[in-house]
């Protein structure tokens, strides 16, 4: 059961220092010539029309662009009698002109802009077209004097439901419009002469495409959200904490449908910025949109390693990364590079630790199934199919009987210090046995995930997630003990078409050691090799791929 929701964050002297937070950035009130211009509460940050700089909310921006630049969009606007779509083309031919290097765009005559070319935003997620009503409530105050309030009010009104109405078919345009860019692109990219490019990054390339292909399936992110344990814990996590978050920049690394996204953003962040490189990012935008936070998150699709952000730093950095193994996918690289560039210092890592945990695993009725099988199926000897059975490493749940003695820490990950490099490793770990068993099956691999609310807060490498609970601290638990989540766990099953089992005796000590590396640099996958022996009756050495 979910812990009860709070407005407070129970643990607010822990959580990280203000000062130097990434929202200062956005924070006018000391930046000169800006003192007069108070920005909204939910105000959205804009690039400048004739400038690279970023303004805290279009009328700021504006503001700038008439005194610096002798520039007024709302004039022209006005002049030529612009409605939605003919505003949205302004804006963008503006834009274009001044990217080719032209800082006096033609305006005298309407023809010069009325293109639907200029229908295609020239900026990502450029939030001026998403705030054009913020220029209709401008011109508004000057109609206001002329007209009696009341009547005012109702034609504002109207014309607010018509712009509602142009916004959501623009929006759906754009994304439409974009994606068919997109393809284009990818199509006529003419491919690289082979010569130029070795086999292992073309094959590593066309892996990422499937990768983020992958993600664009509405099944696998059903998956997830349906998820309980996960979803849970970052809801409850963002939720109970409303201190931490609110006023505050966050990136959301991975944002598939946008949850996390939304549960920063009604947890009171200033702006979210969610980046996914997958097609899913067209659903997120929708579903931001549908659920009126367009205003705060921002989605940006591309590569979090390429794309431009339209902040130099984030207080906060929230992903779900952790894949088969935890290390499968090899996400959480992508989300250590985001934190070397994008946190601000003393910023948070959401979640903050995780730790793999390994333990023996016996389970014959498992290896009947899975190895046993093929000597026989409906009768017919499927032997050929045995032929490296034993070096895959298998996704799957095991059940609490299966792990045969108390599992060890292998590697503990701390998130706002790991870097890559320490991702790939080889450590040691020492596990006794609590029952006699027949025979060692192999290992059992799984990963705790832990929440802490600061990046200085305690933590014990061998903690545990049900402990932590009890603590008042957000965690879970992918192994064999609690509900299965969607990760399962890793068995890695040992080798006995050569070497029979040894009986084991409870007490007896296994040492061991285990090994995580790429399968080949830049790959997703990964070889795991474990090497144990148990007080000198056995000794042996294996490895698996989790591909
Ligand atoms: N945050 C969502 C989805 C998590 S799945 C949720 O919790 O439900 C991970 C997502 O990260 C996928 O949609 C994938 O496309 C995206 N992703 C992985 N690596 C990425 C990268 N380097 N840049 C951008 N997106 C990435």
């Amino acid at each position: 059961m979910s812990p009860p929701q709070q407005d407070a964050d129970p643990r607010a002297e822990d959580s990280y220092s203000d000062s130097d937070s990434a929202s200062d950035i956005l924070n006018t009130a000391n930046d000169e010539g800006w003192e007069d211009v108070e920005p909204e509460e939910d105000s959205q940050p804009v690039v400048g029309l004739f400038s690279a700089d970023v303004y805290p909310d279009v009328r700021v921006m504006l503001k700038e662009t008439r005194e610096r630049y002798n520039f007024d969009l709302v004039k022209v606007q006005k002049e030529f009698d612009l409605d939605f779509l003919g505003t949205i083309k302004l804006v963008n031919y503006i834009r274009s002109e001044v990217q080719k290097g032209n800082k006096s765009p033609d305006v005298s005559s309407k023809s010069v802009f009325d293109d639907d070319s200029y229908l295609k935003p020239v900026l990502d997620d450029d939030a001026l077209l998403y705030n054009l009503e913020d220029l209709a409530d401008d011109s508004a105050e000057e109609g206001n004097n002329e007209k009696t309030t009341d009547k005012r009010v109702a034609e504002l009104e109207e014309e607010l439901e018509l712009l509602r109405g142009q916004f959501a078919n623009y929006r759906l345009a754009v994304q439409t419009s974009m994606s068919e860019q997109l393809q284009a692109t990818d199509d006529s990219v003419p491919a690289k002469p082979v010569a130029t490019k070795s086999e292992a990054a073309t094959r590593i390339e066309d892996a990422d495409e499937g990768y983020f292909t992958s993600y664009s399936t509405n099944t696998i992110h059903e998956t997830m959200l349906k998820d309980a344990i996960r979803t849970d814990a970052y809801r409850d996590f963002i939720y109970d904490n409303k201190g931490l978050f609110k006023g505050k920049v966050v990136m959301d690394v991975g944002c598939g449908t946008g949850i996390l996204s939304m549960f920063c953003a009604r947890a009171g962040a200033k702006m979210v910025i969610a980046v996914d490189n997958s097609n899913i990012i067209q659903k997120a935008r929708e579903n931001v949109y549908k659920n009126g936070f367009a205003d705060v998150i921002q989605c940006v699709r591309g590569k979090i390693e390429e794309v431009t952000l339209p902040v130099p730093q984030v207080d906060i950095i929230v992903s779900e990364w952790m894949g088969y193994g935890l290390l499968y996918e090899a996400m959480l690289d992508s989300v250590l590079w985001a934190r070397d560039h994008y946190l601000a210092p003393g910023g948070l890592m959401v979640p903050s630790h995780t730790t793999l945990r390994i333990a023996p695993y016996v389970d014959s009725d498992f290896v009947d199934s899975h190895v046993t099988f093929w000597k026989s199926v409906y009768g017919f000897d499927m032997s050929s199919m045995l032929t490296n059975i034993y070096d895959e490493a298998i996704v799957t749940g095991a059940k609490p009987e299966n792990v045969v003695a108390d599992s060890a820490v292998f590697l503990p990950l701390p998130l706002h210090t790991i870097t890559v490099e320490e991702l790939t490793f080889l450590k040691n770990f020492e596990v006794t046995l609590k029952e006699d068993i027949d025979g060692l099956d192999g290992w059992n691999i799984w990963f705790d995930t832990f929440f802490m609310p600061s990046p200085t807060s305690k933590f014990n490498d061998n903690a545990i997630p049900s402990d932590m609970k009890k603590e008042g601290f957000v965690a879970f638990t992918t192994g064999p003990f609690e509900t299965e989540t969607h990760w399962q766990q890793c068995v890695l099953l040992a080798d006995h078409s050569e070497r029979k089992p040894v009986p084991l005796k409870k007490g007896q000590v296994i040492k061991g050691s285990i090994a995580y590396k790429k399968k080949e640099e830049g790959s997703r996958a990964l070889d795991i090799e474990v090497k144990w022996n148990i007080d000198g009756v056995e000794e042996r050495k294996q490895s698996w791929s989790l591909q």
